[in-house]
This record gives C-alpha cells, structure tokens and sequence, in this order.
C-alpha cells in the first residue's frame, strides 16, 4: 500500500531579517553653508542599503530558507527551497517586491536548497549560480535524490529540476546594480560541496548556508564533518563580531551560531564513538539521548535520525578520526 506523503502543512512567511535601521539620506554639497536655502531634491543623494528577506517554506516539516536581497533596482534571491510550495513563495514575494529578479545563487549541493529554484524562476531569464563544485555535485546527485524525494514530497518534489546555468570560482565578486556579492568556495562541508556568499565588503551579513543550523538538528549523514569543523573554525576567525549571519534554517544571527554549531558536531560524533554498537538499539537511544539533551527541539529530527547509522559506519571504519 502507498504510504502517505508526509505533506501534513505548508506555510512561508518572510520578514526584513537583517532589521536594519534605514539609512539617512547623505548630502554631497559641500558649498551649502547653514541657514542658506537651496534644493536639496537636487543637492543630495540617499545611500541606499539592501534589504534582506526571509522565505521560510516548510513542506513536511521541513523549514528551510531561501533569501532575497532587494537593492535599489534589482532583487537577489539565495537558494530556492526544496519544492514547488516554496519556490511559487519565492516567485510571488519577488512579484511583491516589484523589482526584476538579477540572480539566483545556490549556496550548497543539497536539494532543499535548489529543489525550488525552477519555480522560483519561472518567467524570469535570470541565471542561477554556483560555484563549480556545488554544480558538478548537484548534477551528480540529483537522479538519487529523485528516488528519495519522490515517494516522500510527491508533487511537491518539483517534476524537472533547474541547475546552475552560471558558474564561478572562489573569490569571484559579482555585482547587481548596488548588490554586491563575494563568493568562498568551500567544498565538502555539510554536503559534499558548500560556499558562502557574503554581502557588500564589509563581511557583516554572510549567506551561510547549512554551515550552522539555527538550533536545529543538522544533517551529517554525507560524512565531512572534519571539513565542516574546519570551516567553521576558519570562518569564525574571519568574520567580524557583530557579522549577521543568514543560515539555510531558521532564524538569522550572530557569530555564535558557529561555536553552538560546532559543539553539536561534536557532541554527535563523539555520542556515537563513546556507544557500544554491540547492542545497536541500546546505542542508538544513548546517541539519541544525548543529542536531545543538547537540542530538546523536534526541527528537522528526522535529518539527525537518518545520519546516526552512517556516521556509526564511518567511525567504525576508520575510529581515528575527529
Ligand atoms: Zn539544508
């Protein structure tokens, strides 16, 4: 009998995540002294600063962002979401927003990222971009992540998916009009190809992707989690203090998503090592005890549940590791 697609609700809502005061307006003539009357429609610019939205699609319980940067002319849009919901979210809060979509960028290889992209899209003849490696990756694991996605989303798992139509290497600064984006190519991380895009040049709000969940539980089924520690550590000692941070799930915020994201890794694997697995049930609950003593919230559960045995088999095999 077919089971049911576990799609039990939907909803998306966006904010102005980064909740920045606007800016001032800057006058630029320097000749006009006080008290003196003069045109200030013609003598004065307004700097202005992009605003950040939020979409959050969750399709069988499971949130994930996508993000709109929305400059003076033009909107950015970061990662698509995993399905059809999502992506028409994304669509339809541009079509809001009444500013052409320049790009979409995809951040990592993992399918509740660019699943939505085509949706999001539609209509639009925008490119979207990756880096090499989150392409090649996404092409290459995009026919097994039908198999899984299907029986579980349905037709919420869009029927064609879009792929990156541009890439481009570390380092590389794209501009949209008063968007300006810098891409770090990280490779495998979370998934087995992650980047980070971050915004203006000041390294103050960075596109995160799934390199730090915020306060959910995280997905290490894919097994580079020494990678993903080391770039943890190498981004938290690049980024300013007060750096927002705009991850893949849930809310965004500060530096110390990192510390707490790091601290989740590790407590995982080392659950998993210090078990003993000749008892698998009895070291699945010991596992799963301690990480619910760390994160005693139910988001994105099932992606902890489903990386257990792989990590059990990744450090069985090779116990030296982390
Ligand atoms: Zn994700």
């Amino acid at each position: 009998m077919a089971s049911t697609p576990p799609l039990l609700y939907w909803l998306t809502y966006e904010k102005n995540a980064a909740a920045k005061a606007p800016p001032l307006p800057v006058p630029t003539n320097a000749d006009t002294t006080e008290g003196e009357e003069s045109d200030k429609e013609t003598e004065m610019t307004v700097k202005h600063r992009t605003v950040t939205h939020r979409i959050e699609s969750t399709v069988g319980q499971t949130p994930v962002n996508a993000y709109l940067i929305e400059g003076e002319t033009e909107v950015v849009a970061i990662d698509s979401t995993l399905t059809v919901s999502g992506g028409r979210a994304v669509r339809e809060r541009i079509a809001e927003i009444d500013k052409p979509l320049a790009a979409l960028v995809v951040t990592h290889a993992h399918p509740d990222h660019y699943g939505g992209a085509v949706e999001a899209i539609a209509g639009s003849d925008a490119p979207i971009i990756a880096t090499a490696g989150v392409d090649a990756v996404i092409r290459r694991d995009d026919p097994i992540k039908e198999e899984i996605l299907r029986p579980m989303f349905g037709d919420e798992w869009p029927a064609q998916r879009a792929f990156p139509t541009w890439t481009v290497d570390d380092g590389t600064e794209l501009s949209f009009d008063d968007i300006r984006l810098t891409v770090r190519d990280l490779g495998p991380a979370e998934s087995p190809h992650d980047s980070v895009w971050f915004l203006g040049d000041d390294n103050r709000d960075v596109f995160s992707g799934d390199l730090a969940y915020n306060h959910m539980h995280c997905y290490l089924a894919d097994g580079f989690w020494l990678n993903w520690l080391a770039h943890i550590d190498a981004l938290s000692d690049d980024l300013p203090a007060d750096v927002v941070l705009h991850p893949g799930h849930g809310e965004p915020a500060g530096r110390s998503l990192l510390a707490w994201q790091r601290t989740y890794i590790k407590k995982f694997t080392e659950a998993i090592r210090s078990a003993d697995w000749t008892d698998p049930d009895h070291a699945t609950q010991d596992v799963l005890d301690t990480i619910t003593g760390y994160l005693d919230r139910d988001h994105l559960r099932f992606l902890m549940e489903l990386s257990i045995e792989p990590l059990a088999a990744t450090l069985a095999d090779d116990p030296t590791t982390g």
